[in-house]
């Protein structure tokens, strides 16, 4: 059976070029970048193109960036088997998880790629990414689509998107997924881990709602009373999240543990996230997170930072209940942490 794809282009430096003026790297027009890609017309499946009004660097994306990406696949949802988000790469990894929570049981891939260099470029990394991208977005087996979920393509590798991380600004393979595999892995051939892919648990729906009161509160050595009392006095604060050491821990000091438990006893959803790419939080393994335990500071797994952020938005978005969010927080919506028996 033959597939259908829809590119939607959000702009991003695939899609780029050099002002004539400033040298700086500003979008340009979709139809443009089509005229670079002469392959795509050696598809023998539908491959029609959207574009955001304004293509953007995706260091603009906002929520409401989010929102229109969904409404574009939403709107579109029948009329094609896949959809492939070509974005810029320093927020792929937001955007991806964003979109996993806020398209529930999508039962259809939808593919983000970008590239390190223009794809007008000679070198261009371009060109490869958004062929293998659009070929796993029309894959099938069985009439069905292989991928169902939302993933990151980039340089030979599919992941879960909500697993990923920009780590790389210089090499072509930009993204990592440190806690989870590849979804699937390209070579000359093209080998899914089917075993790991997602399925969906229920109908197709859509849930765009996302609150952006949150704050990041990093951890340092030296770390001071009155920045973390700023911050969690902020107006509006409903969710923080802590990013700490190692297994997720922190200063013992008693007054960071006196101001987020005052946090916490006032409806703010503190979250522990480790700064390490790879592992998990584990808070009571070390004195040193014994205390954020004790206060109902909740422990984040393995959850990447923008996958914590992005959740955290969207539970915000759809609950008012602090205890019923972080009952959430720790439970795996979309394949996006690991559950361990043994942490809480
Ligand atoms: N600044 C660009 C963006 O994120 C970088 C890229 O696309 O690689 O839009």
């Amino acid at each position: 059976m033959s597939s259908s794809i829809l590119l939607i282009y959000t702009g991003g430096t695939i899609g780029m070029m050099e002002d004539a003026n400033s040298g700086s790297l500003v979008p340009f027009d979709f139809s443009a970048l089509l005229d670079q890609v002469p392959e795509l017309k050696r598809f023998n499946f539908k491959i029609d193109v959207a574009s955001f009004d304004e293509p953007i660097d995706s260091s603009d994306i906002n929520i409401a960036s989010w929102q229109r990406m969904v409404e574009m696949v939403q709107i579109n949802y029948d009329l094609y088997d896949g959809f492939v988000i070509l974005h810029g790469t320093d927020t792929m990894a937001y955007s991806a998880s964003a979109l996993s929570f806020m398209l529930q049981n999508p039962g259809k891939p939808v593919i983000f790629t970008g590239s390190q260099l223009p794809i007008g470029k000679l070198r261009t990394d371009g060109k490869e990414n958004l062929i293998t991208a659009i070929e796993i977005a029309a894959a099938k087996r069985n009439g069905q689509s292989i991928v169902q979920e939302v993933c990151v393509y980039f340089e030979s590798k599919l992941f879960r998107g909500n697993r990923t991380h920009k780590y790389n600004t210089e090499n072509f393979d930009a993204f990592q997924s440190a806690n989870m595999q590849p979804l699937a892995e390209i070579g000359i051939h093209i080998f899914y881990h089917h075993d790991v892919m997602l399925r969906p648990t229920g109908p197709f729906a859509i849930e765009s709602a996302m609150s952006n009161d949150i704050a990041i509160l990093k951890i340092f050595p030296g770390i001071t009373p009155v920045l973390v009392e700023r911050i969690l006095s902020t107006p509006g604060l409903r969710g923080v999240i802590l990013e700490t050491y190692g297994s997720g821990n922190a200063p013992r000091e008693s007054w960071l543990i006196d101001l987020l438990a005052e946090a916490i006893q006032s409806g703010i959803v503190v979250l522990n996230v480790s700064e390490c790419n790879k592992g998990f939080v584990e808070q009571g393994r070390y004195e040193t997170s014994t205390s954020l335990q004790r206060i109902g500071v909740i422990g984040g797994a393995d959850l990447t930072m923008e996958a914590a952020i992005t959740k955290l938005m969207y539970l915000l978005g759809k609950h008012s209940d602090a205890a019923l969010i972080a009952q959430q927080m720790q439970l795996n919506l979309r394949g996006e942490l690991t559950t361990f028996s043994h942490l809480q």
